[in-house]
């Protein structure tokens, strides 16, 4: 059993954080601590990721697998040349160019890093994420900072503080609590130790603008969140990930929501996860997501859609799915595996799921 922490909570400017909430988060992860703070995809649990018992804790206090790395978060390029080596050229020069940003690259890792950061990889994740607290925070602490986001394992990563204090009070030292994230979704995970570079997570950097950088990029079908990763090529991926407590339902198409949804609806408890324009066309409980037309939006609510699922008073939701372009792809992977792969097309397929 995990023992109990006293979590200090402070609230931070997001834009201008003070230094001296910054000073004392720094401390607490100088001290091997675990320090929960917001970046600009989706708040992070943090630790120091040059130790191997600071980071250990990172994975206690989530449940997290052993085998399912972190990602490691540094303030500048001269933090990245003292954990890894070699880096190919061209690739410095793409990171200096989409840095600080919601992309994380995976490069060949050193003896530096220790095994339990890199979930016993010989492989290492690495960001400059542009929120500025979390650069303050890496840069005042002196270490680059481990962590992967701040949800309990299995569950949806939490995009603001109240996600946080449901799960995580008691098991962390610190949260710090500045508002909202921007994207919503997790960062993009490239590979770039594969020529051509393996596309391992969809993000808010997306896959047309990786092409702009690379001249080829592979993109997996578990990249789009079909199927399981069968080569760990990306741990993480073989993990149940992003689920509500209750069962989700992602429809074919609207077309096929719409049905489902009148079909169901006299019969059945349920929430309809959707885009607003198609939620206006339905009656009963909803969840709005966000636009159709602006898909930064319906990312950015996606993670707070499903925990909304778990509070209402239904017993499993539909999700409506969205155009696999721009950040559209980075959606519709995370949907995919909040509702384990279980895609319906008609109220009788939905059915024969729920007698399963
Ligand atoms: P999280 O921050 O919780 O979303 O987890 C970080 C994710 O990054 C992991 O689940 C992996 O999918 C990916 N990742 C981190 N390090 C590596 C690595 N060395 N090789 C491949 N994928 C990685
Ligand atoms: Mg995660």
């Amino acid at each position: 059993m995990l023992a109990s922490k006293m979590t200090i909570v402070k609230k931070v400017n997001p834009v201008n954080p003070e230094d001296s909430v910054i000073e004392e988060a720094a401390r607490v992860i100088r001290n091997n601590g675990t320090v929960i703070f917001p970046t600009e995809t989706v708040y992070g649990l943090g630790a120091n990721a040059l130790d191997p018992e600071a980071s250990m804790k990172i994975f206690i206090a989530k449940n997290r697998q052993p085998d399912n790395p972190l990602i490691v978060h540094i303030h500048s390029l001269e933090q990245l040349f003292e954990i890894v080596e070699d880096v190919p050229e061209n690739i410095t020069r793409i990171m200096k160019k989409v840095w600080p940003g919601p992309i994380t690259f995976v490069v060949k890792k050193t003896d530096k890093i220790p095994l339990v950061t890199s979930g016993g990889l010989q492989t290492v994740a690495i960001r400059m994420p542009a929120h500025p607290v979390a650069l303050k925070l890496i840069e005042v602490s002196g270490v680059p900072i481990g962590a992967p986001s701040a949800n309990l394992a299995t569950r949806p990563s939490p995009t603001k503080v109240e996600h946080i204090i449901d799960e995580m009070m008691g098991r962390v030292d610190m949260i710090i609590d500045g508002g909202e994230t921007f994207f919503g979704v997790e960062s993009t995970v490239i590979d770039v130790t594969k020529n051509p570079p393996v596309l391992l997570r969809p993000g808010p950097f997306t896959l047309e603008e990786l092409r702009n950088y690379f001249d080829d990029v592979i993109v997996p079908d578990f990249a789009q969140g079909k199927g399981e990763a069968e080569v760990a090529l990306s741990p993480g991926m073989k993990y149940k990930h992003y689920a509500p407590t209750k069962r989700v339902f992602l429809a074919k198409n609207t077309e096929s929501l719409i049905r489902i949804v009148h079909s169901l609806r006299s019969k059945y408890r349920f929430a309809t996860i959707c885009s607003r324009e198609t939620g206006a066309m339905l009656e009963g409980n909803k969840i709005i997501t966000g636009s159709k037309e602006n898909l930064y939006e319906v990312a950015k609510n996606l993670f707070d859609s499903l925990r909304k699922l778990d509070r209402m008073e239904v017993d499993f939701g539909i999700a409506e799915p969205y155009p696999e372009r721009g950040i559209g792809l980075a959606i519709m992977n995370r949907l995919r595996k909040a509702c384990a792969f279980t895609v319906v097309s008609s109220a009788e397929d939905l059915i024969q799921y729920l007698q399963t």
